[in-house]
Parts: structure tokens; sequence; C-alpha cells
């Protein structure tokens, strides 16, 4: 079968096709994605060099025109929703809207609160400046969430304004942590606690905030997101490129915690990949082939990005039944097809 997808969209009778909430991408680094295939090799860390380098280059004309390829990869990959996770300053904030726009995809911009490290470009003086940057935002009418990088950016007194602030307007919060097992080595050293336990500690922990990877997060550090009914999100394709590890999906299960998937690194732009790693990795760990169900899966993909975003509504995505990829699949097995042996191509 070899026509185009706007052909095949034209041609199908609507019965062939199955409407599903579209899957909403919780984080994403769009300029990350022009380094798919590049600089393999070495860790994490030497990885972040490399990244850094890119970072320092981008401009608002990049951005714009970068990202709006990149939302539109993942537009046509079934993402109709993005939570564009942004450090790179406001201007290209701006940008990154702008390309959304274009792209037809929604975006959240989760706008970076950053007091130390990284580049020049990432840092604001105090939280009074990102503040009144985040509030631009707004005013433009742009969707955000508040974000402190991370507990290597953001010191436990930023961490608690910006808590308060989140807090007070509503917002979504979020923020990376226990990606990286050094990263909690060197928090333990500074602070005497793990990265969750001072999110939890300085006020960051509530049902609007998402952690995002939470991989080498302790049984403590879940019962303290599970305690707040704070989500993690999920970015197994990225994960697996940098070596991160995966996070102990049977424990986040157990304990109720919501899931969402995330892009992130743009390394692999496919929402049923993300959630085929996610079982994936539980079946291997626990040697059962029901460690997370597949309703629970498809929620990861859609619903509960949706939630950890702050979207109660965000467009849907349909299902080419008559894709290659789904021939004698019988019509109740369509959705367990879908995270077994589909790519993002079987959805229009
Ligand atoms: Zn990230």
């Amino acid at each position: 079968m070899n026509r185009g997808r706007a052909e095949s969209v034209e041609n199908l009778p609507i019965s062939e096709r199955l409407s599903l909430p579209g899957f909403v991408n919780a984080h994403s680094h769009a300029f990350q994605r022009s380094l798919r295939g590049r600089n393999e090799g070495q860790d994490f860390w030497a990885w972040r060099e490399t990244m850094l380098v890119e970072a320092g280059r981008q401009t608002p004309e990049t951005v714009r025109a970068a990202y709006a390829d990149t939302y539109r990869e993942m537009h046509a990959a079934g993402y109709t929703a993005v939570g564009e996770f942004h450090y790179l300053g406001l201007e290209e904030a701006f940008a990154a809207g702008d390309a959304a726009a274009e792209a037809g995809i929604e975006i959240v911009l989760l706008y970076t609160a950053y007091a130390r490290g990284g580049l020049d470009r990432f840092r604001q003086e105090s939280v009074a400046e990102y503040l009144t940057q985040l509030e631009r935002l707004r005013e433009r009418g742009i969707r955000v969430g508040v974000a402190p990088h991370s507990v290597r950016a953001c010191p436990p007194d930023w961490l608690a304004e910006l808590g308060r602030y989140a807090e007070r307007e509503t917002l979504p919060l979020h923020v990376h942590a226990d990606e990286q097992q050094r990263e909690v080595d060197e928090c333990l050293a500074e602070h005497g606690m793990t990265p969750i336990e001072l999110l939890a500690s300085a006020g960051c922990l509530t049902s609007r905030t998402t952690v995002v990877h939470a991989t080498h997060a302790s049984a403590a550090e879940l019962d303290l997101l599970a305690d707040a009914e704070a989500r993690i999100c999920l970015c197994p394709t990225t994960e697996a490129n940098l070596g991160d590890g995966f996070a102990p999906i049977e424990q986040l299960s157990e304990r109720g915690i919501g899931v969402c998937i995330g892009s992130d690194s743009n390394v692999r732009i496919d929402p049923l990949e993300e959630l085929r790693e996610i079982d994936g990795t539980a079946r291997r760990t626990t040697g059962k082939r029901d460690a997370v169900s597949l309703d629970a899966l498809l929620e990861m993909g859609a619903d509960e990005g949706a939630a950890a975003l702050g979207l109660e509504k965000w467009p849907a995505v349909e299902v080419d039944l008559e894709h290659p990829s789904l021939r004698d699949v019988a019509p109740e097995c369509v959705l367990g097809a879908l995270v077994a042996g589909c790519g993002a191509d079987v959805l229009v």
C-alpha cells in the first residue's frame, strides 16, 4: 500500500477510522530534535555538553522554523498537544508559541526558572525576573506552566517561591528530578535529602505537579509523590537513548501514581513507542504480561498528559483501521494491537 497520508484520509469512509483522544506529549525540548543520531557514545553528561552547544546557537528565527517542523512531526505522529519545557529565553518562547500555532498543535509553555549552572541565556537574576517573563507570556494568551528546571538549577528558596506562585495561580508545575544517580548524590551532599524530598519540603509537590523522569526515585520519594497526588512524566525513548535507566513502573502502579509521557529530546517521536517501552519494561521486570493494563497505558498517552498540562480539551486523533499494521486484527483487539504492534503512521 503506497498511498500518501492525505489521500488515504480523504478516501477512508468514517467507519474505517477509529477516533481516540489525541496523544499528549507532556515533555519536549524541541531544539534537541537536531541532535537525533548525533553524538553517540560516552554518557549523559557528555551528551549534555553537545546539547548545551546546540542550545547556545538558538535564535528566535531558528526556533520559529525548526520547532514548526518538529511540531508538525509530532502532530503527524498523533500528538495533538505538547508541553514545551523551555529554557532558551523569552523571545524564543514567543517563537515556540508561534511555531506551535503554525503546526496546528496545542502548546503549553513550561517556562523554565534557572538560577544557577547551564548557560547565561537559561538564567534569571531572581524569581521576580522569572515571574515577570512568565507574565509576559500569559499576557500574550500563551498557556504556561511553572517549571523550576531541577534541584540542580534552583535552590530551595527559589523552589519555595515558585511553588507558592503556582499554587496561587493554579498553574501546573513541572520539574526534572532523579534522572541520573549523580543528580541524586549531589542533592544529598548539598541538602541532606533527595531531590523529591527537597521538592516536598519546598512546597512544590501538589496534585498539579509533574516530576519528569523520577528514574532513580527511592520508595520514600515515590510515597511522597503518591501522598501529594503528583504525577510522573516518563520519557522512555529518551531515557533509553541517554542511558538514564527506567522508572520502577510496578511501584508506580502499586501506589496509584499518575503517569504521562514525553518525547523529551525528540530522538524518537512516536507515542505508541513510548507506551510500548513502558509496557515492555514492566513485562521484563515483573515477568508478567499484565503489570500495566491496556487502559492504563492509553490513559498515560492522553488523559494523564492533558491533566499534567492543565488541559481540559485537546483535539482527537484517528486510527486508520485499513493500515497494513492492523491487517487481520479483530475489532476488539485493535487497541491492544496499537500498543503492541503499530507505529505512529497508523494514526491519521
Ligand atoms: Zn527534559
